[in-house]
C-alpha cells in the first residue's frame, strides 16, 4: 500500500534502536503495516544497526563467540526485539493495534467526548499516552496546539486540517509549532490511532475544563 504522509527519519531511527515510549512504538508500527515505502525505510536502519553490532561483537569477543552468536541466530531463525511487524489481516486495524484491543473495531470501547466524537485509551506503559478516536464523518476535533509531539495515524476515512488531507496509512507528526482543527472528510467516519507525550493545548475553553477527564 502506498501512502503520501510517511514517518521521518528521527523516529524510525527511534524506534529501530528501541527508544521510543510504547505509545510511540504502537503507532510506527501499525504504520509500518500500511506503509511500504517506511517499511523499506526501516529495513535500510535495521541493516545499517545489524553491522554494527557485528562489528563490535567481532572486537570485543573475537571470531568464536561471533560464529556462536551467527550460529545461534541462524538455529533460531531471525533475532527479533520489537514486536513483529506484520501485515494487516484483512479489517480496519492493523495487526499490532489488533493486540492492543483484542480483535478488530468492533471490540473497540469507546466513550463518548462530545460531538460524536469518541476515543479509547489503550494501556501502554511510559509517558506518552495512546488512545484510538472517532471522528463522525465532516465532524470536527476542537483546535488544539502542542506541548510535545503528537503521532496521528489514519485507519479509516480522512480528515482533513491546516496541513494537508490524511487518508489510511498516512501518519501527522505536529508538535508545538502547530496549531490544527482535524476535520473528518464528509464521506465517512474517520477512526485515527493517535499517541502524544504531553497534553494537548485546546484554544477554547470547553475543551480545556474537559482535558483533566478526558486525559487527552
Ligand atoms: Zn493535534
Amino acid at each position: 500500500m502506498t501512502v503520501k504522509h510517511i514517518l521521518n527519519e528521527q523516529l524510525l531511527m527511534g524506534y529501530a534502536a528501541g527508544i521510543l515510549p510504547e505509545a510511540f512504538d504502537l503507532v510506527v508500527a501499525s504504520h509500518l503495516s500500511l506503509s511500504d515505502e517506511s517499511r523499506a525505510m526501516l529495513g535500510g536502519y535495521e541493516a545499517i544497526g545489524g553491522a554494527v553490532m557485528e562489528d563490535s561483537d567481532a572486537v570485543e569477543m573475537g571470531a568464536d563467540a561471533l560464529a556462536s552468536v551467527m550460529g545461534r541466530i541462524k538455529s533460531e531463525g531471525t533475532v527479533q526485539s520489537k514486536p513483529a511487524i506484520k501485515h494487516a489481516k484483512p479489517g480496519i486495524l492493523p495487526e499490532p493495534l489488533q493486540d492492543y484491543v483484542g480483535g478488530d473495531v468492533d471490540k473497540i470501547k469507546w466513550r463518548p467526548l462530545g460531538g460524536g466524537v469518541k476515543q479509547a485509551i489503550l494501556r501502554t506503559s511510559g509517558k506518552a499516552q495512546a488512545r484510538l478516536l472517532f471522528i463522525p464523518a465532516g465532524a470536527a476535533v476542537p483546535d488544539h496546539g502542542h506541548r510535545g509531539t503528537e503521532l496521528t495515524l489514519v485507519l479509516q476515512g480522512a480528515f482533513s486540517d491546516e496541513v494537508d488531507t490524511f487518508a489510511r496509512g498516512d501518519i501527522e507528526i505536529a508538535n508545538e509549532d502547530l496549531n490544527h482543527q482535524p476535520i473528518a472528510s464528509e464521506d465517512a467516519d474517520c477512526i485515527c490511532l493517535a499517541a502524544t507525550d504531553a497534553p494537548l493545548r485546546f484554544n477554547s475553553l470547553i475543551p480545556r475544563l474537559l482535558q483533566p477527564i478526558f486525559r487527552i
